[in-house]
């Protein structure tokens, strides 16, 4: 469903994506572990195109995110046309990112309308939906200021879900939250795993990650050290700097 190919990205020189090869089946659970610094969040973003790449490409069920292709290279997209296919990817942010001046239902209502997916009325219906789907039903005309941590994650996770995107990626979702909102929030992503849904999560909580995740992949330094299952990769290590990771944060 996705297939990260050969990722190149550097930041003034200095190459923080370092040849990335991913490909991510559908209903797969991707978990992505690493040091601070070592690109797991430069890597989501050059997934929706947030980022641009260097070299190489992202294809989101066989098509291109951010470019086209022409005359044999690649071109980046108008804005306008890298919008509508970022919608087929959807991102959590660590800080919920929600529209501070809109309620939670606006804030789901928001996209679909704007991309005139659907009539006001619809996109409401929808939105209702959604609240429900992550047990906010009662909080619909809440402002963000209203609303715990725990709560304004789950209406940002129901807001990227408003587009019906065919894969989410969660970057450290819960790593702005009070340890007790934390459970809330890694429910509704689990419910999502469990339903299906194509999840790629940048996380540090190991044990929800050997939990919910098909495949760990481990990033240092760009590149991608090691992957495989859970039980392999968090309980066996292959690679010393794993091996390291590992004991540092479990
Ligand atoms: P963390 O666990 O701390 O979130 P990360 O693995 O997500 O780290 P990235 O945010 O992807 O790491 O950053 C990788 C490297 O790229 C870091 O050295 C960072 O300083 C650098 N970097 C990221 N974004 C930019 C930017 N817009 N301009 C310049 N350097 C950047
Ligand atoms: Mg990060």
């Amino acid at each position: 469903l996705v297939e990260i190919h050969n990722v190149h990205k550097s930041y003034g020189g200095v190459e923080v994506l370092a040849g990335i090869d991913l490909t991510i089946a559908p209903g797969e659970v991707v978990a992505i572990l690493g040091p601070s610094g070592s690109g797991k969040s430069t890597l989501l973003r050059t997934i929706n195109h947030l980022e641009s790449v260097d070299r190489g490409s992202v294809t989101v069920d066989g098509q291109l995110i951010g470019y086209e292709l022409r005359g044999g290279r690649l071109h980046e997209l108008r804005e306008k046309d890298i919008l509508r296919r970022r919608t087929q990817v959807g991102i959590v942010f660590q800080n919920f990112n929600l529209f501070p001046h809109l309620t939670a239902l606006e804030n789901i209502v928001e996209a679909p309308l704007a991309l005139g997916r659907t009539t006001r009325a619809g996109a409401r219906n929808l939105a209702e939906r959604l609240l429900g789907r992550v047990g906010l039903s009662d909080k619909a005309d809440h402002f963000p200021r209203q609303l715990s941590g725990g709560q304004q994650q789950r209406v940002a996770i129901a807001r990227a879900l408003a587009l019906d995107p065919k894969v989410l990626l969660f970057d450290e979702p819960t790593s702005a939250l009070d340890p007790e909102l934390v459970g809330e929030v890694l429910d509704v992503i689990r419910a999502l795993a469990q339903s299906g849904t194509t999840l790629v999560i940048v996380t540090h909580e190991i044990g929800f990650a050997r939990e919910v995740a098909d495949r760990i992949v481990f990033i240092d330094a760009g590149r991608i050290l090691e992957e495989g299952p859970p039980s392999r990769v968090l309980v066996d290590p292959e690679h010393p700097r794993t091996r390291e990771f590992l004991a540092k944060v479990l």
